[in-house]
């Protein structure tokens, strides 16, 4: 990455740390014999915790007991198997509306829109995948309530679906995820319970937990440990190591099921596997797929703990196996990365392939068990839950989520700003790959506790296979950024130019010039407790002429604008088709969008140019019934310039900003003018070349100065990038 200009007023904090140090030593790799019980399910100190609970009273024994009525309603139900492994969930989806299947009965799948019934594989296939999910969630609490209670009938359960699963995991056909019809041809991505090795290596885990836990139990015989070993776990790691994914969330969890399964059957050479191969194994995924910072570099939160769940088994299972992995500094910094990106309701930006996500903190039990950070603490849940037991904590969470700050993690690519209550978060880093999307420059916005400002992230039923997927969630179109020539971005990063931060002021920017060839895009976010400035210049390089649509979608029940109120047809353009309840119009005066929600409103202002095309309409949410307003300003040219103000409104409260002008000074310098109500006025001047200048009285070299001038007092600074 360039070495940006950071000229700051306060730079609370950048994110830089390097991996290029040299890597600790991996451990020496040996396994103690006789193998300890339990061996990698948790430590023998760990299952006396559990078993002491078990055998006690009040809220400790609460936290244990739930497990083994889990177990106790399992013994009421049958042990059927599927007569085949399970299939992708992106399968259930009706193509013609796009829309997740409802399951009528194990071979009747229903579309909710036109009531089409689906059948037969692969639709089938995916139920069967629930009864297998169901069938593990059995055999791992029968294989918990076996090791605490000692209570055979469990062990006996659990003996059954373990042999029940060696007796079929060969027999079971091969198929991989890219197969809609039984005749395709399987890639060696596949597998036989599961269509992927990534499937099958997260099963694996409970199955080797569960194995573990009953290993020594009566009820099985020489026969049954021989079945369970070679024609089960041995058969699954030969078919995942088949597949070697590198830099992936496959491999990560590919590398937690060599490590599960070498540590239960005392195998060295699979741990070996699992945390030294130099192309696939744990310290080369450290290295090569956590960004500086710690967030995983698929850029989308919801990977982000995905695989951090297969990294905590391994460095949890090396613990208990004697094997320190969490000496690696990129398991910590996955850990802390998150920490940064709460917005203000709780939840975590939805960068690329992502649902809503929050910090998942039940799952942060073995970080505070290992780091004691305070931070960690203060996102478990109280407790006891199973997990407090087993680490044996005894301290209760903090208050609250403690200091959220601004912050620049450059290396991610990412701005958060924060001012009173509101936060923005600003993308433009590296480009995700396959879960990554179009996505450069664009922001999220939270003021008042609301999501504002909104990236749809995936649909929730995953329809990867969908044109869907290709022409809105991931295009550029469903973000809040500018599209140009009707097209997406080409995959790309962008370069971050500056980041300021004050108690009531945060403001970063960053350009682009490789996502749309012959276009350079800067972009400046200023935010306000009250309101977030948006800035853009837009500069041609190859002398052509171009369409610039700036995009903004707001969740909320409407939108309205007095300049889009003909019913048009969508504009032409990647996933223009999505955008519904539309209204077009053409503008030489500034726009105003008003976005009705729930309890206020939002109003988007853009700055007024010649010829400027207004549409309002709804896009896609959650699934396409899930509608989402957006605005599109569309300005055509050799550059364009946009300068909006977003202001959310409570209801009951007036609005705050009245109009938003922009005046260019050199080439791809401004000074944006926010007039506000109350006959006060910002200013916000942007100069990347940090010309001298003098804005409202005050001469200045800065990139950004930030001025305010009430009434007719002189101006004074409220934020100024010092050199
Ligand atoms: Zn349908
Ligand atoms: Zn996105």
């Amino acid at each position: 990455m360039a070495n940006p200009c950071f000229a700051m007023l306060v730079l609370t904090a950048v994110a830089t740390t390097c991996w290029s140090q040299t890597p600790p030593a991996p451990p020496a790799i040996t396994l103690s014999h006789p193998q300890p019980f339990p061996g990698v399910a948790c430590t023998p100190d760990e299952l006396a915790r559990l078993r002491a609970a078990w055998h006690g009273t009040g809220l400790e024994h609460a936290a244990v007991a739930r497990r083994i009525s889990e177990a106790r309603s399992a013994l009421q139900r049958e042990v059927v198997f599927p007569p085949e492994g399970g299939h992708h969930n992106q399968w259930y989806q009706c193509e013609s509306c796009q829309l997740a299947l409802e399951t009528v009965d194990a071979r009747q799948h229903r579309c909710p829109k036109c009531k089409r019934i689906y059948t037969g594989f692969p639709y089938d296939n995916v139920v069967y995948s629930r009864t297998h999910s169901r069938l593990t969630r059995d055999l791992s609490s029968c294989a918990w309530a076996y090791a605490l209670t000692g209570d055979e009938k469990y062990g006996r359960r659990a003996r059954e679906i373990l042999t029940g699963y060696a007796e079929r995991y060969a027999k079971y056909p091969y198929h991989s995820a890219n197969m809609g019809k039984i005749t395709d041809q399987p890639s060696r991505t596949g597998g036989h319970v599961f269509e992927q090795t990534l499937t099958e290596a997260n099963w694996v885990l409970d199955v080797c937990e569960a194995y573990d836990l009953v290993r020594e139990a009566r009820t099985l015989s020489a026969e049954d440990h021989r079945a369970i070993r070679e024609d089960l776990l041995l058969k699954v790691s030969e078919n995942i190591a088949k597949h070697k994914a590198g830099k992936s969330n496959w491999q990560t969890y590919h590398n937690a099921a060599f490590m599960m399964i070498g540590g239960v059957l005392n195998r060295a050479d699979l741990v070996r596997q699992a945390i030294a191969d130099p192309e696939n194994g744990f310290y080369y995924q450290m290295q090569a797929s956590v960004l500086p910072g710690g967030m995983w570099y698929e850029n989308s939160w919801g990977y982000h703990f995905y695989t951090l769940g297969a990294v905590e088994k391994m460095v949890e299972t090396g613990r208990r196996l004697g094997i320190d992995l969490y000496a690696a500094p990129q398991v910590k910094a996955m850990f802390t990365a998150a920490l940064d990106y709460r917005m203000s309701d709780g939840t975590l930006p939805r960068f690329g392939d992502a649902t809503t996500t929050r910090i998942p903190g039940g799952r942060y039990e073995a970080a505070h068990h290992r780091w004691r950070e305070p931070a960690f603490l203060a996102l478990l849940p109280e407790g006891p839950t199973w997990e407090s037991v087993l680490y044996g904590r005894t301290e209760k969470p903090l208050q609250g989520p403690g200091e959220l700050r601004s912050v620049l993690h450059a290396a991610a690519g990412h701005a958060i700003l924060r001012a009173g209550t509101a936060t923005a978060a600003f993308t433009f880093g590296p480009f995700g790959g396959f879960h990554g999307h179009f996505d450069k420059l664009s922001f999220v916005y939270f003021a008042d506790g609301r999501e504002l400002g909104y990236d749809p992230g995936r649909a929730r039923s995953q329809a990867y296979r969908l044109p869907v997927h290709k022409n809105w969630y991931r295009a550029t179109i469903s973000h809040n950024t500018v599209v140009v020539d009707g097209a997406s971005q080409t995959g790309t990063e962008g370069q971050p130019d500056l980041f300021i931060s004050t108690p009531d002021l945060s403001a970063a920017a960053a350009h682009v010039d490789r996502a749309y060839p012959g276009v350079l895009h800067r972009r400046l976010l200023v935010l306000r407790p009250g309101f977030l400035v948006v800035a853009d210049v837009l500069t041609s390089t190859d002398g052509k002429p171009h369409t610039f649509d700036w995009l903004y979608h707001n969740r909320g029940e409407a939108i309205t604008c007095s300049a889009a109120t003909e019913q048009a047809a969508a504009p032409e353009g990647q996933g223009f088709e999505y955008v519904n309840d539309l209204r077009r119009g053409t503008s030489d005066e500034p726009i105003q969008a008003t976005v009705a929600m729930d309890a206020g409103r939002v109003n988007v202002l853009v700055n007024g140019e010649m010829g400027t095309g207004a549409l309002v309409g709804t896009g896609v949410g959650e699934s396409v019934l899930d509608r989402v307003p957006l605005l599109v300003a569309t300005r055509r040219g050799q550059g364009a310039r946009f300068a909006a103000a977003i202001d959310p409104i409570i209801q009951g409260q007036a609005d705050e900003v009245e109009r938003v002008e922009i005046q260019p000074h050199q080439t791809s310098g401004y000074v944006i003018h926010v007039r506000l109500r109350n006959d006060a006025e910002e200013l916000f001047a942007f100069d990347p070349t940090r010309s001298r200048r003098t804005v409202a009285g005050l001469e200045t070299r800065s990139m950004l100065v930030c001025l305010r001038r009430e009434a007719q007092q002189p101006a004074r600074v409220l934020a100024e990038a010092t050199d």
